[in-house]
């Protein structure tokens, strides 16, 4: 019998461990979880190593080292435009995970209603679970969004979502798992809600650098009128620099929203580790042409591998940002044999030796995800060339 809290029984291992652990096992290319196979920006480690050597090795302020709180301010105040306050509005964070619990369990009632879209990143979903608080569902489905194929929403099914109990909306972009830009229309309406009903923002921007396309940009909801006051942003230095493996994240708030992450922070983690802050707050306010980089070389790979997958039969969707593409693998799988997101997830990894995310776990009704198959593309050209390699003998299949 588990032992594991009734709590979070519903939610298992998460599919990125697992899926990492079975690509290890079968010596798989791993295109399905997130996280680079190349190292961060040099003038990153190195400021973190200087900041060990000089005996930077005891607890950080709780709400982070000024440094950093004042280059994640000036960044975001560069980018929005927003007057924000290092100390009283920046909280830092181990990586955005944290900061996405702290603001659940430091913000959200037992009871509250917390608006979600689906396919949602799975920690949303566990999250509102620990908060004790009940989700709601608004679906992104293809080809949804007025004028575009990308994924979009039904305005109505939002509007509809909201109740006298919403405390809080979380809007994640650009968009994990779809790859999706929310537009400037798009956000205007999710505000015009929260304004209306006096309903909170969460928004989870950890891929706000990682945008391709120039009429696509990312906005973030904070910089929208009357948004800032009732708006918890999100972010880390772990997708923007290639530093995952860091736990650098933040959130940025007005005071009275700050109050309640802070009062969850102090307690699940008090303070993130010293010398990676100091890293952090190098890179972020010099960067460099590191994210320049690494944005050239995940737009070619995206475009390499949309094309690589649409000549083996997916239905690739646009992808406007993040690393990932959602495809349609239906007519893949059929001539493969096999049935569902994990069949064909399956079959790439132990046939194959690729390895990518089935999505079902990101949809609420999981039949919702059962024909799309996530994939990655944040690794060094040469490995994404490899995995079409492989994936180009699903052609005699
Ligand atoms: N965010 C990464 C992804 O979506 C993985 C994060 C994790 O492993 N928990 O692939």
């Amino acid at each position: 019998m588990t032992r594991v809290a009734a709590r979070l029984q519903p939610f298992g291992t998460t599919i990125f461990a697992e899926m990492t652990a079975l690509a290890n096992k079968h010596g798989a290319v791993n295109l399905a979880q997130g996280f680079p196979d190349f190292d961060g920006p040099e003038a990153a480690k190195a400021a973190a190593k200087a900041a060990i050597d000089a005996g930077e090795a005891q607890y950080a302020r709780m709400s982070g080292v000024p440094k950093l709180n004042q280059a994640v301010a000036g960044a975001f105040a560069g980018r929005t435009g927003l007057a924000i306050d290092p100390d009283a509005h920046v909280t830092i964070t181990s990586g955005c995970t944290e900061a996405i619990a702290a603001t659940f369990l430091g913000l959200i009632n037992p009871g509250d209603e917390v608006i979600l879209f689906e396919p949602f990143y799975d920690s949303y979903r566990a999250c509102v679970a620990m908060a004790g608080a009940r989700p709601r569902f608004v679906t992104l489905r293809p080809g949804a969004r007025v004028g575009g194929k990308g994924f979009g929403f039904d305005p109505d099914e939002l509007r509809r979502a909201f109740t006298d109990k919403t405390r809080a909306i979380l809007v994640n972009t650009p968009h994990n798992p779809t790859g999706k830009v929310f537009t400037r229309a798009e956000l205007e309406l999710i505000a015009g809600l929260c304004r209306d009903l006096n309903v909170m923002a969460i928004t989870d921007e950890v891929y706000e650098h990682l945008t391709y396309d120039a009429s696509k940009p990312h906005v973030s909801l904070a910089s929208m009128p009357g948004m800032f006051d009732r708006t918890v942003t999100l972010s880390s230095v772990g997708k923007s620099f290639s530093l995952t493996g860091w736990k650098i994240g933040w959130a940025i708030a007005p005071p009275t929203l700050t109050a309640g992450v802070r009062a969850a922070h102090q307690f699940l983690t008090f303070a993130t580790a010293t010398p990676l802050q100091h890293g952090a707050a190098a890179i972020i306010a010099n960067p460099g042409a590191a994210v320049r980089e690494y944005v050239d070389l995940f737009r070619r790979n995206r475009d390499v591998l949309s094309s690589a997958l649409r000549e083996l039969g997916f239905r690739v969707y646009d992808a406007e940002g993040t690393y990932f593409i959602m495809a349609d693998h239906t007519e893949v799988s059929r001539r493969l044999g096999v049935t569902g997101d994990r069949g064909l997830c399956a079959a790439m990894i132990e046939k194959y030796g690729v390895a990518a995310i089935p999505p079902s776990v990101f949809y609420e009704n999981q039949e919702h995800g059962r024909s799309l198959v996530r994939f990655t593309y944040c690794k060094k050209a040469a490995t994404i060339d490899e995995a079409i390699r492989r994936l180009e003998r699903m052609r005699t299949a």
